[in-house]
């Protein structure tokens, strides 16, 4: 391999050089091929690629995709074909190729496997087939994801908006008055006397938290459900910035308990993150 005058110099030897680990991309996805041959011009330094090393790269990443199931094996899909109860032909129709791609794509020692487009479509169908509930986006977006590919579509956003954040502060305890007329005389009376609120980015109620001395409980109450809340991740930040993360949180009588046997009071708490599940 190479051994050959560089053209971008014209005046260099390509001599070839082993990269461990070299990080490329094979049809746009990142790739690491475990030993590179690369062709460097020993006068300006120029990479050279070789043909019949950059096709054994791309059938290193095929292998690598199958061996990580990332894409269908050969078994694999003539199995979704034959649930199906089609012919190659057949099946050739449903989803747009020819029948020789399908041919070629079966064959036990193929020599290239389905393309990536028809790899998730064919995954498409056969989890239809088995009558599962598909969301074609977020699945997209896993099978990128399998390939280091963070793909943030609108719809994953709107999800990932799908929070409420709400931050903790101490108010006087008249606050819930503040449409009568003493306001100022009971916020007087009533000084000492604090609550600890939650509300949302745009300053509106949405609960009070509590804390039990007896039971060391932290809880929050919610005041006003407009989001139909029922189960929530919760995400609590303490005033010194500890986080802590609770799943699955079930609302009773509109309480849930943030954190039990604790030392942090309602007043130590400083922001509270739901997301409601759906
Ligand atoms: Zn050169």
């Amino acid at each position: 391999m190479f051994n050959y005058i560089c053209e971008e110099c014209g005046k260099g030897i390509v001599k070839e050089k082993v990269f461990d680990n070299y990080r490329t991309k094979i049809k746009g996805y990142p790739f690491v091929v475990p030993e590179a041959k690369i062709g460097i011009c020993d006068k300006c330094g120029a990479k050279h690629f070789d043909p019949s090393e950059t096709k054994h790269w791309e059938e290193l990443y095929n292998k690598d995709l199958e061996l990580k199931h990332i894409s269908l094996s050969s078994d694999e899909i003539e199995a979704v074909r034959k649930s199906l109860g089609l012919s190659m032909e057949d099946f050739a129709y449903l989803i747009g190729c020819t029948r020789q791609s399908i041919y070629n794509w079966e064959k036990k020692d193929r020599e290239k496997p389905q393309s990536r487009m028809a790899d998730l479509l064919i995954k498409l169908v056969r989890l239809s087939f088995k009558g599962e509930k598909v969301d074609v986006i977020s699945f997209l977006v896993d099978e990128a994801k399998k390939l280091g590919i963070i793909i943030q579509t609108g719809k994953a956003s709107a999800l990932a908006n799908n929070i409420i954040p709400l931050n903790v502060k101490r108010v006087p305890q008249n606050y819930f008055q503040e449409s009568q007329r003493n306001l100022q005389l009971a916020a007087k009376v009533l000084e000492e006397k604090e609550l600890t609120i939650a509300e949302s980015s745009s300053q509106e109620l949405i609960g009070i938290l509590h804390y039990d001395y007896e039971t060391a409980a932290l809880s929050l109450e919610i005041r006003k459900d407009k989001f139909g809340l029922r189960t929530v991740d919760v995400e609590l930040i303490t005033a010194d910035d500890k986080h802590f993360i609770m799943q699955n949180v079930k609302f009773k009588d509109n309480c849930i308990l943030l954190l039990s046997d604790t030392e942090y009071t309602e007043n130590k708490v400083r922001e509270i993150i739901l997301k409601p599940k759906s």
